[in-house]
């Protein structure tokens, strides 16, 4: 690790140094010691000498001299040279003094000529070796000569225990590296441990594993530093759990919003989208919400209108429009069979924007109810116009000259009555649709008796049954449940089809009005039933709307005003109940009217009993 080489190093480094230095000196001062001792003993020896020698010297008995430290060379271990006041050789022990040149020059010589004693350590001329000499002036004959005795000795002692001297330091080096790593890599492992396991937690804590958290003990600083990220570890945790929840909350709130929401950064990349985003920009099945983010806005969005407004949106806030300038709305429509009322806004508000927030309202069903109503309004006025303009054209004519007409001036009275009647119908069928519709409910709603109302109404419609010689059969369950409802609008529903029967059934025709529960399917039928013309199978999804007639002149004329079988409709639904019907033409039609059993009723049997 780089921690134990940081460490290692200048341990190694200090220990070179330090034992480079002990290494330095101690050669340096064995070499001087050595030197030293050698130059004692030397001189020693070369007093021992020139004392033996002093006489022959007087007496210049050179071969004498010799001989002597020929015999010298035992005991005194070491070349013996004299050496006259000129420099001339005149015994040596090792070689032939005829043979040696002049010693004058030689620094142990001039030294001992000036101090009386002299040594040098060099390399020997003559023997190739490194030798210490000791010179050593010797005056005879009462100061009149001078000679010099000179010792040698090898040096080559010196240099291999010098040389073993730094094999020994070497080694010593060598083993004190060793300690150093096996010290270091123990230090640096004790020392990085902790900081080595502190970041490997930090980096986690920074890739996310924030369940993770420091257990083991340390001390000083290292502790201080594993408590602050503990508890940085339990904020950012605490936080991020919050910031969840909050997440979870919006999205929620989101996804069950009946607007479509789309975000964007400023970049028009996809965000977010909810449920109903997707299904009013056509983006998919569930979870296709899911599957867009990330992608451009132009590539799942299939309206230039919207990606226009997105587009102006997000410049506005570009080029610094003021605040509530950068939220614009518009109407798309029909975008995948629905109209939206759509808003763009950068966020964050009243800032530079970061991205973009698209709401679509869905506008459908008003935008059809305003076509319905406004479909339903040129209905009325021509329904209303017809017979107003007929009476008074009548009126007309009357007023002219018609009125004194014994013949023409009833007739006309005749039509002008029969229009004012289909007037009066109209206009009570249209309160009764704006009752149904406009959500007073039902007004009371208690349990009504069927057979009850089944029973009124064809007693009421018996006279105009029989005037079309009708045969009117009426089959009432006598166990008929009861519903929950309105009775007076249930029975001008019952009313309605049975007038219908009695119309649109030729003369002599078979009607017949059953009414019967069905407990599987929780419902009371009540079915009127006529062999009269039938309706044509594409007709049929269309009677029930408002002032839809199959024949409109011949309804007319017959007092019908379309909006009978709309009205049933109307009062199925607000029981709760449905209208069916099945019709072949020439055969005849069956219209069922479905409503729920009243729960009640079952209720007070099973409290009886
Ligand atoms: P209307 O006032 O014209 O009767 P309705 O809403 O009651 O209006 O009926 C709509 C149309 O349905 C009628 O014009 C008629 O053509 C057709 N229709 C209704 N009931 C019957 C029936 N029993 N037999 C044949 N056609 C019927």
């Amino acid at each position: 690790s780089p921690f134990f080489r940081r460490l290692f190093l200048p341990y190694l480094l200090v220990i070179c140094a330090a034992i480079g230095a002990v290494g330095f000196f101690s050669a340096q001062h064995l070499r001087e010691s050595y030197l030293e001792r050698s130059r004692l003993a030397l001189r020693d020896q070369s007093r021992y000498v020139s004392e033996l020698i002093a006489q022959k010297l007087a007496a210049r008995d050179y071969g004498a001299i010799q001989a002597m430290i020929k015999r010298l060379r035992e005991e005194v271990d070491c070349r013996i040279t004299v050496i006259d006041a000129t420099g001339a050789v005149v015994a040596d022990n090792e070689a032939d003094p005829g043979s040696m040149e002049n010693h004058e020059s030689r620094p142990e010589i001039r030294e001992a000529s000036a101090a009386g004693e002299g040594s040098s350590a060099r390399p020997s001329a003559t023997l190739q070796q490194a030798l210490f000499y000791f010179a050593r002036k010797i005056e005879v004959g009462d100061g009149h000569s001078t000679y010099y005795v000179r010792l040698a000795q090898h040096l080559v002692d010196l240099d291999a225990q010098i040389g073993k001297l730094y094999t020994g330091l070497a080694v010593v080096a060598l083993a004190a590296m060793l300690a150093a790593v096996g010290v270091s890599y123990v230090l640096a492992r004790r020392d990085a441990r902790p900081i080595i396991e502190l970041t490997d937690f930090a980096n986690g804590l920074a890739r996310g594993e924030l369940a993770r958290r420091y257990l083991r003990h340390e001390v000083g600083e290292t502790g201080t530093l594993a408590a602050a990220l503990n508890a940085m570890a339990d904020s950012i945790s605490r936080l991020l759990a919050r910031t969840h929840e909050d997440r979870a909350r919006l999205l929620t709130i989101l996804a069950s919003m009946n607007e479509g929401v789309i975000a964007a950064d400023t970049q028009q990349r996809i965000l977010f989208t909810n449920k109903s985003a997707a299904v009013q920009f056509g983006l998919g099945a569930p979870p296709a919400e899911l599957e867009v983010e990330g992608k451009r806005l132009w590539e799942v969005v299939r309206s230039d209108a919207i990606l226009k407004l997105a587009r102006d949106v997000l410049s506005g806030g570009d080029t610094g429009g003021s605040v509530g300038s950068d939220r614009r709305t518009i109407h798309v429509g029909p975008l995948f069979g629905r109209h939206l009322e759509v808003t763009a806004c950068t966020f964050p508000q009243g800032s530079p924007p970061e991205g973009l927030i698209i709401v679509a309202h869905d506008t459908t069903q008003s935008v059809q109810y305003q076509e319905l109503r406004k479909e339903f309004v040129a209905n009325v006025s021509h329904e209303l116009r017809t017979p107003l303009s007929i009476i008074k054209g009548f009126a007309e004519t009357l007023r002219d000259g018609a009125l004194a007409d014994p013949i023409r001036g009833p007739q006309f009275l005749g039509t002008i009555e029969r229009h004012a009647d289909q007037l009066t119908n109209l206009v009570s069928d249209l309160l009764e649709l704006s009752r149904l519709d406009g959500q007073a409910g039902l007004g009371r709603n208690v349990p009504v008796d069927l057979a009850a109302v089944v029973r009124r109404v064809t007693e009421m419609l018996l006279p105009a049954a029989q005037r079309k010689r009708h045969r009117l059969m009426v089959e009432v369950d006598p166990d008929l449940p009861e519903t929950i409802g309105n009775a007076d609008y249930l029975e001008r529903a019952v009313t309605n089809l049975v007038d219908n029967a009695i119309i649109y059934t030729p003369k002599e025709g078979n009607i017949r009005v059953a009414a019967y529960a069905d407990r599987a399917g929780n419902a009371i039928n009540i079915e009127v039933q006529d062999d009269g013309l039938g309706i044509a199978r594409e007709e049929l999804p269309r009677i029930f709307e408002r002032f839809y007639r199959v024949d409109r002149s011949r309804s007319r004329e017959l007092g019908g005003t379309g909006l009978g079988l709309s009205i049933v409709k109307h009062v199925a639904q607000v029981h709760g109940g449905a209208i069916e019907v099945q019709s072949t033409p020439g055969e005849g039609s069956v219209f069922r009217l479905k409503l729920p059993i009243a729960r009640l009723k079952i209720a007070d049997a099973a409290l009886g009993a």
